[in-house]
Protein backbone atom coordinates (compact mmCIF):
# COMPACT_ATOMS: atom_id res chain seq x y z
CA UNK A 1 0.00 0.00 0.00
CA UNK A 2 1.18 3.56 -0.63
CA UNK A 3 1.83 5.66 2.61
CA UNK A 4 -1.36 7.71 1.86
CA UNK A 5 -3.64 4.50 1.83
CA UNK A 6 -1.77 3.60 5.22
CA UNK A 7 -2.62 7.03 6.53
CA UNK A 8 -6.02 7.37 5.23
CA UNK A 9 -6.56 3.62 6.79
CA UNK A 10 -4.92 4.53 9.87
CA UNK A 11 -7.30 7.83 10.13
CA UNK A 12 -10.61 5.82 9.43
CA UNK A 13 -9.16 3.58 12.43
CA UNK A 14 -8.70 6.36 14.62
CA UNK A 15 -12.32 7.46 13.70
CA UNK A 16 -13.34 4.42 14.64
CA UNK A 17 -11.49 3.99 18.49
CA UNK A 18 -8.86 1.66 16.53
CA UNK A 19 -5.59 3.07 17.51
CA UNK A 20 -2.91 1.52 15.03
CA UNK A 21 0.64 1.65 16.20
CA UNK A 22 2.27 1.87 12.43
CA UNK A 23 1.57 0.80 8.80
CA UNK A 24 3.54 -2.99 9.47
CA UNK A 25 0.64 -3.79 12.01
CA UNK A 26 -2.10 -2.62 9.74
CA UNK A 27 -0.46 -4.84 6.79
CA UNK A 28 0.12 -7.97 9.17
CA UNK A 29 -3.40 -7.56 10.56
CA UNK A 30 -5.19 -8.98 6.85
CA UNK A 31 -3.24 -12.22 7.55
CA UNK A 32 -4.18 -13.48 10.77
CA UNK A 33 -5.13 -16.95 10.91
CA UNK A 34 -5.95 -17.22 14.27
CA UNK A 35 -7.25 -14.57 17.39
CA UNK A 36 -6.42 -15.57 20.51
CA UNK A 37 -8.69 -14.17 22.77
CA UNK A 38 -7.86 -13.40 26.83
CA UNK A 39 -11.43 -14.75 28.62
CA UNK A 40 -11.16 -12.29 31.82
CA UNK A 41 -11.95 -9.24 30.55
CA UNK A 42 -11.74 -9.18 26.71
CA UNK A 43 -14.20 -12.17 26.34
CA UNK A 44 -16.36 -11.18 29.80
CA UNK A 45 -17.48 -8.10 31.22
CA UNK A 46 -14.60 -8.22 33.76
CA UNK A 47 -17.37 -7.27 36.49
CA UNK A 48 -17.30 -10.43 38.33
CA UNK A 49 -19.42 -10.78 40.96
CA UNK A 50 -19.93 -13.20 43.61
CA UNK A 51 -23.01 -15.48 43.53
CA UNK A 52 -22.63 -17.70 46.16
CA UNK A 53 -20.53 -18.44 49.41
CA UNK A 54 -20.89 -21.29 51.40
CA UNK A 55 -19.29 -22.67 54.13
CA UNK A 56 -18.45 -26.15 55.42
CA UNK A 57 -17.37 -25.88 58.75
CA UNK A 58 -20.26 -24.32 60.68
CA UNK A 59 -18.45 -21.02 60.43
CA UNK A 60 -20.29 -18.18 60.98
CA UNK A 61 -21.05 -16.67 56.92
CA UNK A 62 -20.56 -12.99 58.20
CA UNK A 63 -16.84 -14.32 59.42
CA UNK A 64 -15.95 -16.00 56.94
CA UNK A 65 -16.98 -13.27 54.84
CA UNK A 66 -14.35 -10.86 56.56
CA UNK A 67 -11.76 -13.26 56.60
CA UNK A 68 -11.58 -14.38 53.07
CA UNK A 69 -11.75 -9.86 52.33
CA UNK A 70 -9.17 -9.49 54.75
CA UNK A 71 -7.02 -11.68 52.61
CA UNK A 72 -7.91 -10.81 49.42
CA UNK A 73 -7.94 -6.79 50.49
CA UNK A 74 -4.09 -6.45 49.55
CA UNK A 75 -4.54 -8.22 46.32
CA UNK A 76 -4.92 -6.35 42.39
CA UNK A 77 -6.88 -9.47 41.06
CA UNK A 78 -9.97 -8.76 39.79
CA UNK A 79 -11.62 -11.92 41.51
CA UNK A 80 -10.39 -9.84 44.89
CA UNK A 81 -12.39 -7.46 43.83
CA UNK A 82 -15.53 -8.76 43.17
CA UNK A 83 -14.73 -11.03 46.99
CA UNK A 84 -14.01 -7.58 48.78
CA UNK A 85 -17.12 -6.26 47.46
CA UNK A 86 -19.56 -8.95 48.35
CA UNK A 87 -18.03 -9.23 52.13
CA UNK A 88 -18.27 -5.83 52.56
CA UNK A 89 -21.95 -5.57 51.31
CA UNK A 90 -22.88 -8.49 53.63
CA UNK A 91 -20.78 -6.94 56.68
CA UNK A 92 -22.42 -3.61 56.30
CA UNK A 93 -25.80 -4.36 55.43
CA UNK A 94 -26.45 -7.99 55.96
CA UNK A 95 -27.63 -8.38 52.32
CA UNK A 96 -31.01 -6.67 52.74
CA UNK A 97 -30.20 -3.43 51.55
CA UNK A 98 -28.43 -1.60 48.27
CA UNK A 99 -24.72 -0.89 48.37
CA UNK A 100 -25.46 2.75 47.45
CA UNK A 101 -22.78 4.78 49.95
CA UNK A 102 -20.41 1.91 51.20
CA UNK A 103 -17.47 3.47 49.81
CA UNK A 104 -16.58 5.74 53.10
CA UNK A 105 -16.72 3.17 55.27
CA UNK A 106 -15.42 0.20 53.19
CA UNK A 107 -11.89 1.83 54.36
CA UNK A 108 -12.72 2.11 57.61
CA UNK A 109 -10.97 -0.54 59.23
CA UNK A 110 -13.97 -3.55 59.33
CA UNK A 111 -10.85 -6.15 58.57
CA UNK A 112 -8.48 -8.43 60.23
CA UNK A 113 -5.07 -6.78 59.51
CA UNK A 114 -3.15 -9.53 57.95
CA UNK A 115 0.68 -10.28 57.74
CA UNK A 116 3.32 -12.18 55.43
CA UNK A 117 0.78 -11.53 52.27
CA UNK A 118 1.44 -12.96 49.56
CA UNK A 119 0.21 -13.12 45.55
CA UNK A 120 0.54 -16.24 43.68
CA UNK A 121 -0.07 -15.58 40.50
CA UNK A 122 -2.56 -17.78 38.82
CA UNK A 123 -3.43 -19.62 41.77
CA UNK A 124 -4.53 -16.93 44.87
CA UNK A 125 -3.18 -15.72 48.28
CA UNK A 126 -1.70 -16.76 51.59
CA UNK A 127 -1.94 -14.68 54.93
CA UNK A 128 -1.54 -14.92 58.09
CA UNK A 129 -4.43 -13.19 60.32
CA UNK A 130 -3.41 -10.79 62.97
CA UNK A 131 -5.53 -10.50 66.38
CA UNK A 132 -7.12 -13.49 65.60
CA UNK A 133 -5.71 -16.39 67.48
CA UNK A 134 -6.44 -20.33 67.40
CA UNK A 135 -5.97 -22.13 70.36
CA UNK A 136 -4.76 -25.65 70.29
CA UNK A 137 -6.09 -27.27 73.65
CA UNK A 138 -5.05 -30.67 74.28
CA UNK A 139 -7.74 -33.18 75.28
CA UNK A 140 -7.42 -37.03 76.14
CA UNK A 141 -5.08 -36.37 73.24
CA UNK A 142 -7.25 -34.81 70.86
CA UNK A 143 -6.36 -31.58 69.09
CA UNK A 144 -8.80 -29.54 69.32
CA UNK A 145 -8.83 -25.57 67.63
CA UNK A 146 -10.57 -23.24 69.78
CA UNK A 147 -10.78 -20.19 67.64
CA UNK A 148 -11.29 -16.86 70.14
CA UNK A 149 -12.04 -13.25 68.79
CA UNK A 150 -11.00 -11.18 71.47
CA UNK A 151 -7.50 -9.74 72.90
CA UNK A 152 -9.21 -10.46 76.06
CA UNK A 153 -10.31 -13.83 75.82
CA UNK A 154 -6.34 -14.96 74.80
CA UNK A 155 -5.89 -13.93 78.58
CA UNK A 156 -8.00 -16.50 79.83
CA UNK A 157 -6.55 -19.04 77.87
CA UNK A 158 -3.19 -17.53 77.75
CA UNK A 159 -1.29 -21.02 79.55
CA UNK A 160 -2.46 -22.84 76.05
CA UNK A 161 -0.62 -23.52 73.27
CA UNK A 162 -1.37 -20.50 70.72
CA UNK A 163 -1.13 -20.95 66.73
CA UNK A 164 -1.84 -18.51 64.43
CA UNK A 165 -4.56 -18.60 61.83
CA UNK A 166 -3.36 -18.78 58.51
CA UNK A 167 -5.69 -18.26 55.24
CA UNK A 168 -5.31 -19.81 51.98
CA UNK A 169 -7.52 -18.68 49.39
CA UNK A 170 -7.71 -19.74 45.52
CA UNK A 171 -7.63 -22.83 43.33
CA UNK A 172 -7.31 -25.97 43.62
CA UNK A 173 -4.00 -26.03 42.30
CA UNK A 174 -2.98 -23.68 45.20
CA UNK A 175 -5.13 -26.18 47.92
CA UNK A 176 -2.72 -29.22 46.15
CA UNK A 177 0.61 -27.68 46.21
CA UNK A 178 0.10 -26.74 49.47
CA UNK A 179 -0.88 -30.57 50.55
CA UNK A 180 -4.71 -29.53 51.71
CA UNK A 181 -7.15 -32.19 51.25
CA UNK A 182 -10.48 -31.20 49.46
CA UNK A 183 -13.19 -33.52 50.72
CA UNK A 184 -15.60 -34.73 48.43
CA UNK A 185 -18.62 -32.56 48.88
CA UNK A 186 -16.59 -29.27 48.72
CA UNK A 187 -15.44 -30.92 45.04
CA UNK A 188 -18.86 -31.99 44.26
CA UNK A 189 -19.63 -27.74 45.10
CA UNK A 190 -16.96 -26.96 43.02
CA UNK A 191 -17.35 -29.05 39.46
CA UNK A 192 -21.36 -27.83 40.09
CA UNK A 193 -20.17 -23.79 39.82
CA UNK A 194 -17.53 -24.63 37.15
CA UNK A 195 -20.06 -26.93 34.93
CA UNK A 196 -22.30 -23.14 34.71
CA UNK A 197 -19.06 -21.10 33.67
CA UNK A 198 -17.88 -19.88 37.13
CA UNK A 199 -14.62 -20.18 39.08
CA UNK A 200 -14.87 -21.49 42.32
CA UNK A 201 -12.59 -19.99 45.05
CA UNK A 202 -11.86 -22.45 47.98
CA UNK A 203 -10.72 -21.16 51.17
CA UNK A 204 -8.65 -22.85 53.47
CA UNK A 205 -8.16 -22.16 57.21
CA UNK A 206 -5.32 -23.54 58.58
CA UNK A 207 -5.04 -25.98 55.96
CA UNK A 208 -8.96 -27.49 56.15
CA UNK A 209 -11.39 -25.90 53.56
CA UNK A 210 -14.02 -24.15 55.50
CA UNK A 211 -15.67 -22.66 52.60
CA UNK A 212 -16.44 -21.85 48.55
CA UNK A 213 -17.23 -18.96 46.85
CA UNK A 214 -18.45 -18.75 43.48
CA UNK A 215 -17.64 -15.82 41.27
CA UNK A 216 -19.61 -15.18 37.69
CA UNK A 217 -18.61 -12.96 34.81
CA UNK A 218 -20.88 -12.55 32.05
CA UNK A 219 -19.90 -12.66 28.34
CA UNK A 220 -19.52 -9.50 26.33
CA UNK A 221 -23.54 -9.02 24.76
CA UNK A 222 -20.80 -8.73 21.24
CA UNK A 223 -18.79 -11.44 21.98
CA UNK A 224 -20.61 -14.26 20.37
CA UNK A 225 -21.55 -12.78 17.01
CA UNK A 226 -17.74 -11.35 16.90
CA UNK A 227 -16.84 -15.34 17.35
CA UNK A 228 -19.12 -16.07 14.55
CA UNK A 229 -18.46 -12.95 11.90
CA UNK A 230 -14.37 -14.14 12.49
CA UNK A 231 -15.35 -17.84 11.44
CA UNK A 232 -17.52 -16.43 8.30
CA UNK A 233 -14.32 -14.51 7.68
CA UNK A 234 -11.86 -17.59 7.94
CA UNK A 235 -10.26 -16.67 11.07
CA UNK A 236 -10.21 -19.18 13.62
CA UNK A 237 -11.22 -18.24 17.41
CA UNK A 238 -9.23 -19.71 20.38
CA UNK A 239 -9.47 -18.69 24.02
CA UNK A 240 -6.44 -18.82 26.38
CA UNK A 241 -7.03 -18.57 30.03
CA UNK A 242 -5.81 -19.05 33.61
CA UNK A 243 -9.37 -20.05 35.03
CA UNK A 244 -9.76 -24.14 35.34
CA UNK A 245 -10.30 -26.26 32.64
CA UNK A 246 -14.48 -26.43 33.32
CA UNK A 247 -15.44 -23.25 33.46
CA UNK A 248 -13.25 -22.46 30.29
CA UNK A 249 -15.07 -25.01 28.46
CA UNK A 250 -18.19 -23.33 29.56
CA UNK A 251 -17.60 -20.22 28.68
CA UNK A 252 -16.71 -21.06 25.43
CA UNK A 253 -19.17 -23.23 24.90
CA UNK A 254 -21.49 -20.20 25.12
CA UNK A 255 -19.44 -17.99 23.03
CA UNK A 256 -18.62 -20.15 19.85
CA UNK A 257 -14.87 -21.45 20.54
CA UNK A 258 -14.06 -24.37 19.88
CA UNK A 259 -10.21 -24.10 20.43
CA UNK A 260 -9.54 -23.35 24.33
CA UNK A 261 -6.14 -23.78 26.40
CA UNK A 262 -6.95 -23.52 30.36
CA UNK A 263 -5.09 -23.64 33.16
CA UNK A 264 -2.59 -21.34 31.64
CA UNK A 265 0.17 -19.44 34.38
CA UNK A 266 0.72 -15.95 33.77
CA UNK A 267 3.93 -16.43 32.12
CA UNK A 268 2.25 -18.97 29.52
CA UNK A 269 0.42 -16.96 27.35
CA UNK A 270 2.95 -16.19 24.99
CA UNK A 271 3.94 -19.95 24.63
CA UNK A 272 0.16 -20.26 23.49
CA UNK A 273 0.56 -17.95 21.27
CA UNK A 274 3.72 -19.02 19.96
CA UNK A 275 2.59 -22.63 19.48
CA UNK A 276 0.11 -21.24 16.90
CA UNK A 277 2.59 -19.47 15.15
CA UNK A 278 5.29 -22.54 14.77
CA UNK A 279 3.37 -23.31 10.90
CA UNK A 280 4.05 -19.68 9.84
CA UNK A 281 0.56 -18.65 10.72
CA UNK A 282 -0.04 -15.22 11.67
CA UNK A 283 -1.64 -14.94 15.27
CA UNK A 284 -3.84 -11.69 16.68
CA UNK A 285 -3.97 -11.72 20.46
CA UNK A 286 -6.69 -9.91 22.07
CA UNK A 287 -5.81 -9.24 25.77
CA UNK A 288 -6.64 -6.64 28.81
CA UNK A 289 -4.20 -7.39 31.68
CA UNK A 290 -0.77 -7.00 32.82
CA UNK A 291 -0.60 -11.23 32.55
CA UNK A 292 -1.35 -10.84 29.03
CA UNK A 293 1.41 -8.17 27.91
CA UNK A 294 3.98 -10.62 27.00
CA UNK A 295 1.45 -12.53 24.63
CA UNK A 296 0.23 -9.11 23.01
CA UNK A 297 4.24 -8.85 22.06
CA UNK A 298 4.89 -12.05 21.13
CA UNK A 299 1.98 -11.95 18.80
CA UNK A 300 2.04 -10.68 15.36
CA UNK A 301 -0.87 -8.74 15.96
CA UNK A 302 -1.09 -7.44 19.83
CA UNK A 303 -4.67 -6.11 20.48
CA UNK A 304 -5.29 -4.36 23.85
CA UNK A 305 -8.88 -3.54 24.71
CA UNK A 306 -8.62 0.05 25.72
CA UNK A 307 -9.76 -0.74 29.27
CA UNK A 308 -7.18 -2.43 30.31
CA UNK A 309 -4.10 -1.31 32.05
CA UNK A 310 -1.23 0.54 30.41
CA UNK A 311 1.02 -2.12 30.37
CA UNK A 312 -0.63 -4.28 27.85
CA UNK A 313 -1.89 -1.00 25.99
CA UNK A 314 2.23 -0.61 25.54
CA UNK A 315 2.41 -4.42 24.36
CA UNK A 316 -0.02 -3.84 21.77
CA UNK A 317 0.29 -3.04 18.10
CA UNK A 318 -3.43 -1.96 18.38
CA UNK A 319 -5.76 -0.57 20.95
CA UNK A 320 -9.74 -0.64 20.80
CA UNK A 321 -10.81 2.21 22.61
CA UNK A 322 -13.72 1.54 22.37
CA UNK A 323 -13.79 -1.49 24.76
CA UNK A 324 -16.22 -3.33 22.09
CA UNK A 325 -14.90 -6.86 20.30
CA UNK A 326 -16.68 -5.94 16.94
CA UNK A 327 -12.94 -3.66 16.59
CA UNK A 328 -11.74 -6.97 16.23
CA UNK A 329 -13.56 -7.24 12.78
CA UNK A 330 -12.88 -3.79 12.16
CA UNK A 331 -9.70 -4.12 12.58
CA UNK A 332 -9.12 -7.13 10.12
CA UNK A 333 -11.76 -5.93 7.73
CA UNK A 334 -9.46 -2.29 7.55
CA UNK A 335 -6.14 -4.14 6.79
CA UNK A 336 -7.95 -6.10 3.86
CA UNK A 337 -9.55 -3.59 2.45
CA UNK A 338 -5.87 -1.52 2.51
CA UNK A 339 -4.07 -4.28 1.18
CA UNK A 340 -6.32 -6.13 -1.49
CA UNK A 341 -6.85 -2.73 -3.37
CA UNK A 342 -3.46 -2.12 -4.41
CA UNK A 343 -2.43 -5.47 -5.26
P1 LIG B 1 -6.96 -14.97 33.85
O1 LIG B 1 -6.29 -15.52 32.63
O2 LIG B 1 -8.38 -15.42 33.90
O3 LIG B 1 -6.79 -13.48 33.97
P2 LIG B 1 -5.20 -15.42 36.22
O4 LIG B 1 -3.92 -16.06 35.80
O5 LIG B 1 -5.16 -14.01 36.66
O6 LIG B 1 -6.31 -15.71 35.11
O7 LIG B 1 -5.81 -16.29 37.42
C1 LIG B 1 -6.06 -17.64 37.23
C2 LIG B 1 -6.76 -18.24 38.42
O8 LIG B 1 -5.95 -18.10 39.60
C3 LIG B 1 -8.07 -17.60 38.77
O9 LIG B 1 -9.13 -18.10 38.01
C4 LIG B 1 -8.20 -18.00 40.24
O10 LIG B 1 -8.66 -19.32 40.35
C5 LIG B 1 -6.77 -17.94 40.74
N1 LIG B 1 -6.47 -16.64 41.37
C6 LIG B 1 -5.58 -15.71 40.93
N2 LIG B 1 -5.54 -14.65 41.76
C7 LIG B 1 -6.44 -14.90 42.74
C8 LIG B 1 -6.87 -14.19 43.93
N3 LIG B 1 -6.39 -12.99 44.26
N4 LIG B 1 -7.81 -14.77 44.70
C9 LIG B 1 -8.31 -15.98 44.38
N5 LIG B 1 -7.95 -16.69 43.31
C10 LIG B 1 -7.02 -16.18 42.51
MG1 LIG C 1 -7.92 -10.58 31.24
Amino acid sequence: ATPTAVMVATGVGANNGVLIKGGDALERAQRVKYVIFDKTGTLTQGKATVTTAKTFTGMERGEFLKLVASAEASSEHPLAKAILAYARHFHFFDDSSDTNGTEDVAKSGWLFDVSDFLALPGRGVQCSIEGKRILVVSFYHCNMAVLISTWDMVFVFQSLTEAICYLQVGNRKLMVENGIDIATEVENFVVELEESAKTGILVAYNDIVTGVLGIADPLKREASVVIEGLQKMGVTPVMVTGDNWRTARAVAKEVGIQDVRAEVMPAGKADVVCSFQKDGSLVAMVGDGINDSPALAAADVGMAIGAGTDIAIEAADYVLMRNNLEDVITAIDLSRKTFSRIR
